[in-house]
């Protein structure tokens, strides 16, 4: 099920729902793209077609942001859960676990990805890591070529965005892989590099206060919000 905010797709999946669906398509060998939006992106995407484009064109737009929920109650909608890339991922992850599915890292500076390979494999040492590759290789051809010989189920691609969802638009035909997650700085936080909000906040959907407090710089880029809020009450559903 999809909503449209601002012209742009958001799905309405919790994370069960979301999960089923992804291994599903596995054994059916279909392809899953997902990407997150949140209020920044749906702001860019709504002046910007191609953007808008490239996020309507992925299998899965996951509300990663209390914003989106706002926004999808001001306009009647029924978005509720929040999917977070990285929570996804981590579900996803824990699954693959259990499956035997196979993942892959790919993006972040050299170092990254296997330093989040390795803690992931603490805490799911059943979990089959095919490869890993930073985000910083030019020869394209080559990491098709390193991912397929991988072989696997699962491909997190973490080159920030949008250039990570226009490397999976790109590339997803050349790939031998079932799911494409644009994961953005998750293999940072996994590698233990960048420290999430406390559970308190974010179990309140409070990061961006939290982030508030610690870099009290970012109001200006948080006063986007009321201002996102106030064009999808003034556009209303697309
Ligand atoms: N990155 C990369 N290759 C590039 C540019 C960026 O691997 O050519 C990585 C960078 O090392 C960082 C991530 O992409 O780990 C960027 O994450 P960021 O938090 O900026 O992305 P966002 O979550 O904002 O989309």
């Amino acid at each position: 099920m999809k909503e449209t905010i601002l012209g742009v797709h958001v799905s309405n999946e919790t994370y069960d729902s979301i999960k089923k669906q992804l291994f599903q398509h596995m054994e059916d060998n279909k392809q899953s793209f997902i990407v997150a939006v949140n209020p920044e992106k749906i702001i860019k995407a709504s002046q910007d077609s191609s953007l808008k484009e490239l996020i309507n064109g992925a299998d899965y737009q996951i509300p990663d942001g209390v914003g989106v929920l706002i926004a999808s109650k001001l306009q009647g909608g029924s978005i509720t859960n929040r999917i977070t890339g990285i929570d996804l991922m981590n579900v996803l992850i824990e699954e693959a676990s259990i499956r035997a599915k196979k993942v892959f890292f790919y993006g972040g500076k050299p170092g990254i990805a296997e330093a989040a390979k390795q803690k992931l494999l603490e805490k799911y040492p059943s979990l089959i890591v095919s490869g890993v590759m930073d985000g910083y290789v030019k020869d394209n051809q080559q990491i098709i070529d390193t991912i397929n010989a991988a072989d696997p189920d699962i491909l997190f691609v973490a080159l920030g965005s949008p250039k990570q969802e226009e490397w999976i638009r790109d590339n997803r035909s050349k790939l031998n892989v079932s799911v494409f997650q644009g994961v953005g700085g998750s293999f940072d936080v996994f590698a233990g590099n960048i420290k999430r909000a406390p559970a308190f906040f974010r179990r309140f959907g409070l990061e961006w206060l939290y982030r508030l407090l610690k870099e009290p710089w970012r109001l200006k880029r948080q006063l986007a919000l009321p201002k996102f809020l106030l064009k999808v009450i003034t556009t209303g559903r697309k």
